[in-house]
């Protein structure tokens, strides 16, 4: 799977969000992750850090390579979700890149916290020290740009007929209320109708849906993938209940 492509370059602000990021709303995280999703997982383990620099470029090494003296080359996977646990802090949704040449290379996720610490991840064995789990993200509502295009991502269909349309999109505001905003550049075209139609995304529990996907659900009768259906209403039932 690929990036969406409105998204463009990496370049996002993180602007304020209405999540409530107590302990509870993690444990619901925890337990819809749970629930028999598809989540696929895979393995990491922090290899070095460094303080951002202006100046004087670090010495690191990163399976054996110092990641300041290489090209990053980003690669075609979903980026890796590493959960912030029950702290009060987000989420990390990391790109995965690799860098070396044909002798060496090296596969890695860079984090740069509070534009201050840099954090350099590589993939572990689960027996490895301080290994940990990360998820790899799923994304919704991301379409290809015109229905020839070759694309993993699908084009919009419409389906009639759909009676859980209206609570859907019920359910999807209440987790739109509770998600993550990110900005991406430039805004995204409906490509069913072609007005503006957002230009940033949700993300909660390792997906990611654009803001504009709740167009294509109510205007032009969309109807989810099952997957996503599935979380939405697992995830706005529990918050009804509590
Ligand atoms: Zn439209």
């Amino acid at each position: 799977m690929r990036r969406p492509r409105y998204s463009g370059p990496r370049q996002i602000t993180w602007t304020t969000a209405d999540m409530d990021t107590g302990g509870k709303l993690r444990y619901d995280l925890v337990r819809l992750t749970s629930v028999g999703e598809m989540k696929m997982k895979s393995t990491w383990r922090l290899v070095a850090e460094c303080t951002a620099f202006t100046r004087v470029k670090p010495t690191l090494a990163v399976g054996g390579l110092n990641p300041w003296d290489h090209n990053w080359v980003p690669l075609d996977q979903p980026e890796i979700v590493i959960s912030a646990g029950n702290s009060a802090s987000r989420d990390q949704w990391l790109r995965v890149y690799e860098i070396g040449d044909a002798k060496c290379l090296v596969r890695f996720a860079p984090c740069l916290r509070d534009n201050r610490i840099w954090s350099f991840y590589v993939p572990g064995s689960p027996d490895d020290p301080g290994s940990f789990e990360a998820t790899t993200a799923q994304y919704e509502g991301h379409w290809r740009m015109s229905p020839e295009e070759a694309s993993p991502f699908p084009w919009p269909i419409t389906t009639d007929g759909w009676l859980g349309r209206a609570a859907f999109l019920t359910q999807l505001h209440v987790l739109e209320a509770a998600a993550e905003r990110v900005v991406y550049r430039g805004t995204s075209i409906c490509r069913l109708c072609g007005c503006e139609n957002g230009h940033e995304a949700f993300r909660l529990g390792g997906w990611e849906w654009p803001s504009g996907y709740r167009h294509y659900i109510a205007n032009h009768q969309v109807r989810p993938s099952g997957q996503f259906e599935n979380f939405v209403v697992i995830f706005a039932d529990d918050v009804s209940t509590t």
